[in-house]
């Protein structure tokens, strides 16, 4: 609800979010375009927790987050939300199953479980003959398939993902919009994608275009 966020560099303020004012419904693949600085980003972060406006509210599944403080804030993000990168941000050295295993660790998962739980994630996903990979021994598409993996093992009820197809061929681009398409109906997230991809937009149930913090046009 009318959400500023506001950087100070030096003397100059910049509006990265002016009065932005939305509803996202549950189940939704939604989708955040516009040209670059526009504040796409920032509108993910927002969301996720990783950063706070300087005016306006925002409620995730019900909870009104601007409120939260430090601790209740980190739990949010542990427990709520899943991001996605346009460049993966695997741990090279890892095994996919390693690299799907880790953020379960500072959750406390018990390591069995833990193991379990990240092949079973790798299955749904169609990685269950790569688990012993690194992220060098994959492709693009499969190295985000298996960030999204990762991202879902503290069964998020949102999954932010910011230009996940940005570093990928069409054909793998697709395959990443297809599972997260299939994480909606068979996990029930709800997805906020930024993209510049005229196609990944034309397959949301629901898109923005952000110009200068502002929504320029929005489309259902
Ligand atoms: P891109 O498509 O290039 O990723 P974007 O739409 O994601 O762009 P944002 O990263 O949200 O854009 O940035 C929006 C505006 O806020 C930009 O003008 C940017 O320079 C500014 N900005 C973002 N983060 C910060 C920060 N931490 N400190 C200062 N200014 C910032
Ligand atoms: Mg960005």
């Amino acid at each position: 609800r009318q959400v500023h966020r506001q950087f100070k560099v030096g003397f100059e303020t910049v509006n990265a979010l002016d009065g932005v004012d939305l509803d996202i419904r549950r189940g939704e693949f939604f989708g955040i375009t516009g040209p670059s600085g526009s504040g796409k980003s920032t509108m993910l972060y927002l969301v996720g927790g990783m950063d706070r406006p300087t005016a306006g509210r925002i409620e995730v599944i019900g909870q009104d987050i601007s409120q939260m403080d430090e601790n209740q804030l980190a739990a949010f993000r542990r427990t709520m939300v899943g991001f996605v990168y346009q460049s993966f941000h695997l741990i090279p050295t890892m095994t996919a199953l390693q690299n799907v295993e880790f953020p379960m660790i500072f959750s406390q998962v018990p390591r069995k479980e833990r193991r379990e739980r990240a092949a079973e994630l790798l299955e749904k996903i169609g990685l269950g003959n790569r688990m012993q990979h690194k992220p060098t021994e994959m492709s693009g598409g499969q190295r985000q398939r298996v960030a999204i993996a990762r991202a879902l093992t503290n069964h998020p009820e949102v999954l932010l993902a910011d230009e996940p197809t940005g570093n990928l061929d069409s054909r793998s681009g697709a395959e990443v919009v297809e599972l997260l398409h299939e994480l909606i109906k068979t996990q029930g997230v709800t997805v906020l994608i930024v993209s510049h991809d005229p196609a990944v937009i034309a397959s949301t149930t629901r898109h923005i275009q952000l110009q200068d913090g502002q929504i320029q046009h929005s489309e259902s």
